[in-house]
């Protein structure tokens, strides 16, 4: 008997659904040499969602993103969406998403390939070696605060986290550091916000129960320019929704590009796994969007599944295939040997994984 597992697919706008059908493919190779099935099935989000049910997050999706083992999400959001009012905004349908299922934590490992440190914006002195993991607050914080309005000629949001918001993402991120260096860098803006005082105060209460644990804290606007100084000096960074998000696109530059960094977001019955960049629509339908991070993504999903045999494949092949010189546009400029289409990079990293 294989293990089977029922994905819900969300390939959404722009690159969205170039990228998910790599990270597929890659899925359906796996499944071919190891003792696992996938049962797939499509659901709308964002502008496609829109632009069907003039809605970003269809009750269809929701049901069906609960009723599955894993969602895996590609991007949304287009230049043809941004006038819409904000609850019909694309952006909109992914904030719901993660609140119906409940992942306040999301977990953005970035991590260097030997291959890539020139493709950094940074000195290879700088970024070799660099292994950090930011764990990021993702279902509350300014970007769901209440009360939020927009007037005429003001605007406001609200930035709130409770004790047992912060409490809960903290135990995250401490269990992560025992994986492994056993720092975390807490990082807030506790000089001048209350809601960071009380984030710095938990934080600490926490670290209690995590003896062998270093914790250190550091302003946000410090923490941007640790991260482009020196950012081997982080193991784990732990973070609210605003700073978390800032942060890990900064870190994605230090890794060569934003189309390497995958993510998950966990803490509800079922995990959503997707990159942390966005539709690019600069480049969408060119076929030259670089897969990796969504492929990145599947593996950190069969992780959580339980499945690490298959994970430690698709790691393994995507060095492989970055070993021997394959490189998507964005990072052609880098010791290519070749420069391949998405399509071709998924087939290279679905090959590499099955050998
Ligand atoms: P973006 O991440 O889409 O793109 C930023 C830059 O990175 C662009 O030049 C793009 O071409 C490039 N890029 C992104 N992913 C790439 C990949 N896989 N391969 C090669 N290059 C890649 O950010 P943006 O341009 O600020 O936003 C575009 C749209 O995406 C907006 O509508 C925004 O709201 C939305 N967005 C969605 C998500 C999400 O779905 N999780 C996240 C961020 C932004």
């Amino acid at each position: 008997m294989s293990n089977k597992y029922k994905i819900a697919l969300i390939k959404g706008d722009g690159i969205g659904p170039e990228i998910v059908d790599e990270a597929v493919k890659v899925l359906d190779a796996i499944a071919s040499v190891e003792n696992i099935s996938f049962a797939y099935n499509e659901y709308l989000m964002g502008g496609c969602a829109v632009d069907v049910f003039d809605n970003p997050l269809p009750a269809d999706t929701i049901s069906g993103a609960l009723n599955s083992d894993a969602v895996l999400f590609g991007a949304i959001g287009g230049p043809q969406y941004d006038s819409l009012p904000s609850e019909k905004r694309p952006e909109m349908g992914l904030l719901k998403l993660r609140k119906a299922l409940n992942v306040f934590a999301n977990i953005r490992p970035a991590v260097i390939f030997d291959e890539l440190t020139e493709a950094s914006t940074l000195k290879e002195e700088v970024v070799k070696g660099v292994n950090l993991l930011v764990v990021r607050e993702l279902t509350g914080g300014i970007y769901f605060g209440e009360p939020r309005e927009k007037k005429e000629d003001v605007a406001y949001n609200t930035m709130i986290y409770t004790r047992d918001e912060i409490k809960r993402i903290a135990k995250v991120a401490f269990e992560q550091a025992m994986q492994r260096d056993k720092k975390i860098t807490s990082v807030d803006k506790a000089n001048v916000l209350e809601v960071s005082k009380l984030w710095r105060e938990v934080v600490i209460e926490m670290s209690k129960d995590y003896p062998e644990v270093r914790l250190e804290h550091m302003y946000v606007d410090n923490a941007a320019m640790q991260l482009i100084r020196n950012p081997k000096q982080f193991d784990v960074i732990l973070t609210g929704n605003i700073f978390g998000d800032i942060l890990s696109d900064a870190a994605s530059m230090i890794i060569g590009s934003i189309g390497l960094l995958p993510s998950s977001s966990i803490g509800g019955k079922v995990g959503l796994y997707e990159p942390i960049h966005g539709s690019a629509p600069d480049i969408a339908g060119q076929g030259i969007a670089n897969p990796i991070a969504t492929i990145m993504s599947a593996s950190m999903m069969l992780r959580d599944l339980g499945e690490l045999k298959a994970a430690d494949r698709i790691d393994n092949a995507i060095k492989d295939v970055l070993k021997e010189g394959y490189r998507t546009h964005d990072l052609a400029n880098f010791d290519a040997k070749e420069v391949v289409s998405t399509e071709e990079m998924g087939s290279l990293i679905a090959e590499y994984a099955t050998k």
